[in-house]
């Protein structure tokens, strides 16, 4: 497309390219070009592009109602609720529209529970260096990057940064003021960094010891992401908050905190709300997608497909001088390069393959959780010849 002067704030880096029509795990653009589809609008379009089951959900629920206010009962919510606590470590369920929103009431929730039960100066959530948690105030103060708070001065209190996969940095930051901790079990934005094992379990331990809640951010790493419905469930324990957005709707904009029964009367009418949260229309969507999930056992084909495309990636790159490293959980895989990743991505998506970047040296798979295997392989093959050229042309 050719560039003209545009409206919009110029808040992304966006690819010279316009998508304007999804099937599946197909892409095409303006100019008919078509795609195979390995990014799934970052986790978000797990399910494919348009999947029928969804549609036909909304389609008949457009038919019916869209949006009611909060202020009554919706019945969608009602379902969408005991769908994801019969299937999690949840008890209750706050619905909203984005990930962000999802991580403040996470946020909120911790804070009201502490401060009730705990004493009114325990305030203060440890998060991790390199973690991303969103773009509100309190959440990019969650966000333990410079980059994403920079210009946004003076940030809300309350936050502290450990080391990723480093107790001892976790224990150094505990104090009279400390009510959570806030982790991804998959550093996601910050360069596809699976938490250690034996760290997630000691933290929980920890936590536990020190009466901290333990918060999930689940929100690129679940709806069967990782090859569990959630990831937290790969390592045994059982957080007291977690967080959903990307993948819950689809497509469509949802988002959700779930918390258990020792946090949820911490809430109570009047201590959080929003508008669009939780509509018949956006409830309808992610019931679709749920229940698809859980009847077609999609991420276990996640867990399969994810650990078949590392051990294809591991080999086919094994000689590769630019590549580093293999890496994820499910279909969450970084390759990690010893170059920018953006120069890399450019021709991939000319090769026709749409992957992201995770970090400045990370390329990032998130394809569809139901992409049709010779898709992918035709993808992985894209990918991997595109790195070949590349270093060749170093070596040159
Ligand atoms: C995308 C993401 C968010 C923010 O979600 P938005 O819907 O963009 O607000 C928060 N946490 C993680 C781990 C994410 O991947």
């Amino acid at each position: 497309m050719v560039q003209q002067a545009s409206s919009l704030f110029p808040t992304y880096a966006r690819f010279p390219i316009t998508l304007v029509k999804g099937e599946g795990s197909r892409l095409w653009d303006d100019q008919g070009k078509e795609y195979i589809d390995l990014m799934a609008g970052l986790a978000v379009t797990n399910l494919g592009h348009a999947p029928e089951v969804v549609k036909e959900k909304l389609v008949a629920q457009l038919d019916q109602l869209w949006h009611v206010s909060n202020l009554f009962h919706i019945p969608n919510q009602e379902k969408l609720a005991k769908l994801l606590t019969d299937n999690s470590c949840a008890d209750a369920v706050f619905f909203c529209s984005t990930g962000a929103e999802a991580n403040e009431a996470a946020i909120k929730l911790a804070r009201r529970y502490s401060q009730k039960v705990l004493g009114e100066n325990r305030y203060e959530i440890i998060t991790f260096h390199q973690s991303f948690h969103g773009r509100t105030l309190a959440t990019l103060t969650a966000t333990g990057q410079e980059k994403v708070q920079e210009g946004f001065h003076p940030l809300p209190e309350g936050f502290v940064y450990a080391d990723y996969n480093d107790l001892a940095s976790v224990e150094k930051l505990i104090s009279e003021r400390t009510c959570a901790v806030m982790l991804e079990m998959v550093q996601a934005e910050g360069g596809v960094i699976p938490a250690d094992p034996d760290f997630v379990k000691a933290l929980a331990e920890l936590c536990k010891e020190r009466g901290l809640l333990l918060i999930v951010d689940e929100i690129q790493t679940g709806m069967g992401r990782t090859g569990k419905l959630f990831a937290y469930e790969h390592y045994g324990i059982e957080p007291d908050i977690f967080t959903l957005a990307k993948g819950l709707g689809s497509g469509f904009p949802i988002g959700a905190m779930l918390g258990n029964a020792k946090v949820a009367p911490a809430f109570s009418a009047g201590s959080h709300g929003s508008t669009f949260g939780g509509t018949p229309i956006a409830t309808a969507a992610a019931i679709a997608t749920v229940e698809y999930m859980l009847n077609e056992k999609i991420p276990q084909r996640a867990a399969e497909l994810g650990e078949w495309t590392v051990k294809t990636l591991r080999e086919k790159l094994a000689d590769n001088p630019l590549v580093e490293a293999v890496r994820g959980e499910g279909l969450l895989i970084g390759i990690v390069c010893k170059q920018p990743a953006a120069e890399l991505i450019a021709e991939i998506h000319e090769a026709g393959v749409l992957v992201v970047s995770a970090g400045p040296q990370v390329v990032r798979l998130l394809p569809s959780l139901v992409i049709p295997k010779e898709d992918l392989q035709k993808g992985l093959d894209v990918v991997c010849d595109v790195l070949a050229r590349k270093a060749s042309a170093l070596v040159q």
